[in-house]
C-alpha cells in the first residue's frame, strides 16, 4: 500500500495519499508496472486504468471493503452499481448464475468490447459491488493495458468511471488525475481512450434483453446478431418520471460548470439561434460557450468555441465530448449552449449524455431564429464614400438587441476609394473611424429575403427598383422609419456641412435602432 497521511482540520479527518502516476504504452506494456498495480488492487487499493470506452476507477470485484473505497473516492451514491470486468469468457461462471443461451452469441461478436452485460449475480460478488442488487453487470474491455491489469488483478476488476461522481467521465489520465489526485492509489497513464462514450448496458434477465444505456454498440447492431432487443422506455422519454433499471441513470451526470442548454432544429437554424443567444450574452457583457462542430465552427463571431468534431463521423463526437465539457470549466463563462446531434447510431449514446450533461434543458431554435427579419443591412448612396459608410458605422455603434452585417454600398462605384478627409474628421469629433472603409459597388446579390436595403432618398431606391427584378426589402431611410427628415447632402460642401448631415443621421440612426430592436422584442 502506499503512504498515507492522516490530519485533522476542523475536527474532520482527511485521507491524504499520494496517487502514484504511471504512464503505460499500450503497444510495448511494461510488465512490472502492471505486476505492481495487480499487487495494489489485490491488496483492496485503488488504480484507474485506461479502457476503450472511458478511464475506469479500479478495484477489486469481490472485496467489499474495496467497493466501499471506490464509492468513497468517487463520491459516488452507494446505490449506483459497479461493472465487474474481466479478461475471459470462462471468468463468468464464478460471478453469474442463470447465463442465457444467447450470451455466448453475444460475447463472440462484441467481447471484448463497449458492452456491458447484467446477469443474475452469484454468492462471490459482495452486495458492496453491486450496490446491494441481486444482479452484477459484467464487461470484458478491450483496451490491451485494462487486459493485462484484470489478468494481474485475479480477473475480477470493478471499475466505474474515474471522475468525480456527477462531472464529465474521464477520457485522458489527466481528468482522472483533476479528480482523483491523492485519493487513489495509482493512475495507469495509457493515453486518450478511443471511444469516449461508457459502455453499451444490456440487461440480460429479461427476454427480450433491455438495453438500460446506450453506447458504441447500438441497438441495430445487437439485433444483427440476436434479433429483437427493447430499449428502456425512460431512455427515450426524457420527461418520464419513472426510474431508469440501471440505477446510475438517474442521477445528474456529466454536468459541466456553467448551465449547458442544448438548441434543437436544422443546422441553420441552431447555428443562427446560439450566434443571437451569444450575441445577446456579449451585448449584456456576458460571455457564453458554444459546441460547435468543423461543420458550424466558422459561423459564430461571440462567445468561446469549441469544436467538437465533424459531422461526417460521429465518433469524432462521441470521443471529444466529455474534454469538451471539462474544457469549459476553465473557462469564464456564463453558460454553454449546443448545437444537437442526429439521434441514429452512436448519435444515440451522444444525445443521452449530452442530455443528461444539460439536466434536459433543451430550446427550440426556430422561434428565436423567427424573431429576427432582417440579419443584413446595406445603405446605398451614390459612390459609399460619405453618406452611407457614416450611416453604416452609426448603426454599427447603437445598441442593438440582435446582431447584423451593417455594411454600405454605392450606385455608381468604378474603383474602390476611401472616404473623403471631412467625413473622417466629423467621425473622429464622435470617437469612430472610416479609416478601413473602401467604397464598394451595389450588386444583385445584395438583394435578399433577410437584407434590409435603406437609400438616402425615393430616387435612389427607384432606381434599384427599377434596375433588378428581384428587388425586395428596399426602402428609403425616410420611407421605413416613417419620417419627413430631409438627409442632407454634404458632398463637396465646407466641413460645417459635415456636421450637420452627421447630426441628423445620428437623430435617425437612433429611431431605425428602435425599429430594429421593435422585431425582436423581449432581446432585452
Ligand atoms: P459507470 O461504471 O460509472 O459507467 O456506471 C455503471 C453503470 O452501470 C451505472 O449506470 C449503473 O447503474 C449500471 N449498472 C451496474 N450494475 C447494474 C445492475 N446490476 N443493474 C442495472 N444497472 C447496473
Ligand atoms: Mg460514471
Amino acid at each position: 500500500m502506499q503512504r498515507q497521511f492522516f490530519f485533522r482540520k476542523n475536527h474532520v479527518i482527511i485521507n491524504f495519499m499520494e496517487t502514484i502516476i504511471s504512464t503505460i504504452d499500450k503497444n510495448n506494456i511494461d510488465e512490472s508496472i502492471i505486476l505492481n498495480a495487480g499487487q495494489i488492487l489485490k491488496e483492496g487499493g485503488l488504480v484507474a486504468f485506461p479502457t476503450e470506452t472511458v478511464y475506469g476507477l479500479g478495484a477489486n470485484a469481490l472485496d467489499e471493503e474495496a467497493a466501499k473505497k471506490t464509492y468513497a473516492a468517487k463520491g459516488r451514491p452507494s446505490d449506483n452499481p459497479l461493472i465487474v470486468h474481466i479478461a475471459e469468457l470462462n471468468a463468468l461462471d464464478k460471478i453469474v448464475t442463470d447465463i442465457p443461451e444467447m450470451t455466448e452469441k453475444i460475447a463472440q461478436h462484441f467481447w471484448p468490447g463497449p458492452l456491458t452485460m447484467i446477469f443474475k449475480k452469484s454468492e462471490s460478488v459482495p452486495y458492496g459491488t453491486t450496490g446491494g442488487l441481486d444482479t452484477v453487470a459484467v464487461r470484458m474491455p478491450s483496451d490491451k493495458i485494462a487486459r493485462a491489469l484484470i489478468v494481474a488483478a485475479g480477473g475480477y476488476v470493478s471499475a466505474p468511471s474515474a471522475n468525480t461522481s456527477g462531472r464529465p467521465s474521464p477520457t485522458t489520465a489527466q481528468h482522472v488525475k483533476a479528480d482523483l489526485d491523492g485519493k487513489i492509489d495509482m493512475i495507469l497513464d495509457g493515453g486518450s481512450v478511443d471511444i469516449g462514450l461508457e459502455s453499451t448496458i444490456l440487461d440480460m434477465t429479461v427476454m427480450p434483453p433491455m438495453i438500460l444505456r446506450p453506447g458504441a454498440i447500438t441497438a441495430d447492431m445487437l439485433e444483427e446478431v440476436i434479433g429483437e432487443v427493447t430499449v428502456d422506455k425512460t431512455l427515450l422519454d426524457s420527461s418520464s418520471t419513472q426510474r431508469p433499471k440501471a440505477p446510475g441513470m438517474k442521477y445528474r451526470h456529466y454536468a459541466p460548470d456553467a448551465k449547458l442548454t442544448i438548441v434543437e432544429g436544422t443546422l441553420r437554424e441552431e447555428v443562427l439561434a446560439i450566434r443571437q443567444l451569444a450575441y445577446e450574452a456579449h451585448r449584456q457583457g456576458r460571455q457564453v460557450g458554444i459546441i460547435a462542430t468543423n461543420e458550424s465552427e466558422r459561423y459564430y463571431t461571440h462567445g468561446i468555441v469549441k469544436n467538437i468534431g465533424t459531422r461526417e463521423n460521429e465518433k469524432t463526437i462521441a470521443r471529444n465530448l466529455y474534454a469538451v465539457l471539462r474544457d469549459f470549466n476553465e473557462e469564464d463563462i456564463s453558460e454553454i449552449y449546443s448545437e444537437s446531434f442526429a439521434v441514429q447510431g452512436i448519435g444515440n449514446a451522444i444525445m443521452n449524455r449530452l442530455e443528461k450533461a444539460a439536466g434536459h434543458v433543451r430550446i427550440s431554435a426556430a422561434p428565436i431564429v423567427a424573431k429576427q427579419k432582417y440579419r443584413r443591412i446595406v445603405f446605398v448612396s451614390q459612390t459609399d464614400t460619405s453618406r452611407g459608410p457614416v450611416a453604416a458605422e452609426l448603426l454599427r455603434n447603437a445598441d442593438l438587441y440582435q446582431e447584423y452585417a451593417i455594411e454600405s454600398r454605392g450606385m455608381i462605384v468604378l474603383f474602390p476609394e476611401p472616404v473623403n478627409q471631412k467625413v473622417e474628421a466629423i467621425m473622429k469629433s464622435g470617437k469612430m473611424t472610416l479609416q478601413n472603409h473602401t467604397s464598394k459597388a451595389f450588386m444583385e446579390e445584395d438583394l435578399s429575403e433577410e437584407t434590409l436595403v435603406l437609400t438616402f432618398d425615393e430616387s435612389q431606391k427607384n432606381k434599384i427598383l427599377s434596375e433588378y427584378e428581384t428587388s425586395q426589402n428596399v426602402y428609403s431611410i425616410n420611407e421605413f422609419l416613417d419620417d419627413t427628415t430631409e438627409i442632407p447632402n454634404p458632398y463637396g460642401q465646407p466641413l460645417t456641412a459635415y456636421g450637420e448631415f452627421y447630426e441628423i443621421m445620428k437623430a435617425l440612426i437612433g429611431k431605425l435602432a428602435n425599429k430594429l430592436n421593435s422585431f425582436t422584442e423581449g432581446g432585452k
